[in-house]
């Protein structure tokens, strides 16, 4: 059933118009966000799509075509940040959020569809935040910026949804551009499209979706962000990007406890590993930046001690079938990896990975390739 459909027959009526706002998967630069660092994601060929219709009163009615998500109505005002359950912290986050700013935001019947794959790491919940936040964005004629709605949407996954993520999930599904990742300085938020060229150089990436649980909120990714913030303390910097690679072995090994130079190691030699991915694709291209990939991986999983048994073995089997290059994706304890493949050999990794998992017992990886694809914008309906 197609979304005008689905939304008539929930509503009643047409919606105003519908609004597209992609997934996305992190080329490099991991928990690196959060330390003001560098990162760079692009948005992905599966998106969430919203469609959305005004009321006249401040009733926001929410559905979504997923299974296992119900519908949830209520009032803006009388709902309250940070005391709503479940799916519905997204879209109404956004939209608390907004009011929280001084905005006017108008009651809202709104269903969501997407094909995203939900919790695989490829930020359907940035996908969810930034269609309503467009959709909100329009009809009510904020006038807002997508860099402005970055912020917005990502207040609204730390503040009502209690998910502490960074701005990259936000930026890449705003500000994709197609063939090209966002190269995003996490401190200013300035966000630069890169060029990608990965069709010219027939180069393709897959996702290797673990199908293996990650859940943000289960204290792994706030106890690194936790680490990584009282390093740079004892540091005594504003964050841990002002750390440079030099300075790594002299005063941060001597001042840090073991747990917390590891941290600090991955932090600092990620955001070199971005600036020097930045560096490759201009000089060598896209088939040149494979190592950085398997390099990423190996901090994650070693130093930062985000990866678990799924991910590496995707990324070991991905390596062994002739990947470039494949890391995990995403905040990590399950969830993606991303292999970086010739076209030619895409369907050997995806039948390595499937028959390494096979073989260890794990649940049956989803393998796909994504497109680097334009970011969130209103869809002709
Ligand atoms: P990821 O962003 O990696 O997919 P998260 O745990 O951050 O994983 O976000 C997943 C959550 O986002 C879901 O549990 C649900 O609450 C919400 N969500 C995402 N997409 C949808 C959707 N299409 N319908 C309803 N809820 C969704
Ligand atoms: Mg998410």
């Amino acid at each position: 059933m197609d979304i005008l459909t689905r939304f008539t027959e929930r509503f009643g009526e047409r919606p105003d118009g519908v609004w597209a706002a992609p997934g996305r998967v992190n080329l490099i630069g991991e928990h690196t966000d959060y330390n003001e660092g560098f990162a760079l994601p692009f948005a992905i060929d599966r998106q969430t799509r919203a469609a959305a219709r005004t009321r006249a009163d401040s009733i926001v009615r929410v559905a979504s075509a997923a299974a296992g998500f119900a519908p949830v109505e209520f009032s803006l005002d009388e709902a309250q940040p940070g005391r709503i359950e479940g799916w519905a912290a997204y879209p109404l986050g956004v939209l608390l959020i907004l009011k929280r700013l001084g905005h006017a935001v108008p009651g809202l019947d709104i269903m969501v569809e997407s094909d995203v794959p939900v919790g695989a790491g490829l930020s359907s919940s940035a996908a969810l935040c930034c269609s309503v936040a467009l959709a909100v964005n329009d009809l009510a004629g904020l006038e807002l910026t997508l860099e402005a709605l970055v912020e917005i949407t990502r207040q609204a996954e730390n503040h009502v949804a209690g998910a502490p993520t960074g701005p990259l999930d936000q930026s890449a599904s705003l500000l994709g551009v197609p063939d090209a990742a966002v190269l995003l300085d996490c401190r200013t938020l300035a966000a630069r499209a890169l060029p990608l060229g990965l069709d010219a150089a027939g180069l393709s990436v897959l996702v290797l979706d673990t199908r293996a649980e990650h859940a943000h909120h289960d204290g792994g990714y706030a106890a690194r962000r936790d680490g990584c913030e009282q390093a740079a303390r004892v540091l005594g910097i504003g964050a841990l990007r002002d750390l440079g690679t030099e300075e790594l072995t002299g005063r941060a090994q001597k001042v840090l406890d073991p747990g917390a130079y590891r941290l600090v190691r991955h932090v600092v030699t990620e955001n070199a590993r971005v600036l020097e991915t930045v560096a490759m694709l201009d000089s060598g291209g896209p088939a040149t930046i494979g190592p950085l990939l398997t390099a990423s991986h190996a901090s994650l999983r070693d130093d930062f001690q985000v990866s678990c048994a799924e991910l590496d073995a995707a990324v070991e089997a991905a390596l062994g079938a002739g990947a470039l290059g494949a890391r995990m994706t995403g905040g990590g304890f399950g969830g993606s990896a991303i292999a970086l493949v010739s076209a030619d050999a895409a369907p050997a990794v995806a039948e390595a990975v499937t028959a390494r998992f096979a073989a260890e017992g794990f649940a049956v990886p989803a393998v796909f390739p994504v497109r680097a694809s334009a970011g969130a914008h209103r869809v002709d309906v």
